[in-house]
């Protein structure tokens, strides 16, 4: 049994029996970790108080040689992000950001720059207003495409590649971007953007998260956006739009 010391973010949390907790904490040393957290019963006093999602903690946990899960020890918040949840919108985004990072780490790999990433998220998820989330969400995860070397191409075609500064395209998460009429490879049907989304995920690509998520969008746009960033997410990393928070976001 080891002893490991950490400092993560709390993105998944469920009950385990009467008084404990399953979290999974993306930490800065290993990456994805599943802890144990015992005794956290309301009103309990352990030290370090309640585990909030979203939060950055550091503390430590036990694992066993081979094993998956480990036993959380003593830990504490370092920021608490958990008002995030207060607003339903933003846990709604948050969460699939979460959902997002989970599903794409693999367990004991350390990703720094995810890693310092999500704390920029969490913190601009934090100070935005409702209404901004969902483009701070979109640019977020074409982020998280770039930072996985899933970098879509948006400016030429990725056959000929004959620049397209301002015109609808085609696109082809299997040929890795933005494709011109005439390089459709024989018996495609490849999906469609229009120039203005196609604009919008530039912003997204190229700007610093906090400018890229200034601007807000229609709701056909976000939808070619959402289309757009998921089939090349579903093809490089296996997700798909039947996400859990994506259904509850969809009840929003
Ligand atoms: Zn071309």
């Amino acid at each position: 049994m080891s002893q490991i010391a950490f400092r993560g973010y709390v993105i998944r949390g469920f009950s385990h029996g009467e008084t404990s907790r399953i979290i999974t904490i993306f930490t800065a040393e290993r990456g994805k970790v599943k802890c144990l957290a015992k005794g956290l019963k309301k009103g309990s006093s352990r030290k370090g108080g309640p585990i909030q999602l979203f939060s950055l903690i550091s503390g430590t946990f036990y694992l066993k040689e081979q094993a998956e899960l480990g036993t959380l020890g003593t830990y504490e918040t370092v920021n608490d992000y958990s008002q995030i949840a207060s607003d339903i919108y933003k846990f709604g985004f948050v969460s699939a950001y979460c959902e997002i990072i989970d599903k794409s780490l693999q367990p004991g790999q350390p990703q720094p720059e995810l890693f310092d990433f999500t704390g920029r998220f969490f913190a601009l998820s934090m100070k935005a207003k409702s209404e901004s989330i969902k483009t701070l969400f979109w640019a977020a995860f074409l982020k998280i495409l770039q930072m996985m070397g899933y970098d879509p191409e948006l400016d030429s075609c990725v056959s000929c590649q004959k620049p397209n500064p301002t015109h609808a395209a085609y696109y082809s998460p299997e040929l890795g971007g933005i494709i011109c009429s005439k390089d459709i490879p024989k018996g495609q049907v490849p999906a469609k953007i229009s120039a203005a989304a196609l604009g919008a995920l530039r912003q997204f690509a190229s700007l610093p998260l906090e400018e890229a998520a200034k601007s807000q969008y229609n709701s056909s746009i976000y939808k070619e956006i959402e289309r757009f960033i998921f089939s090349f997410a579903d093809y490089h990393m296996g997700l798909r739009p039947s996400l859990k928070s994506f259904k509850f976001l969809s009840q929003l």
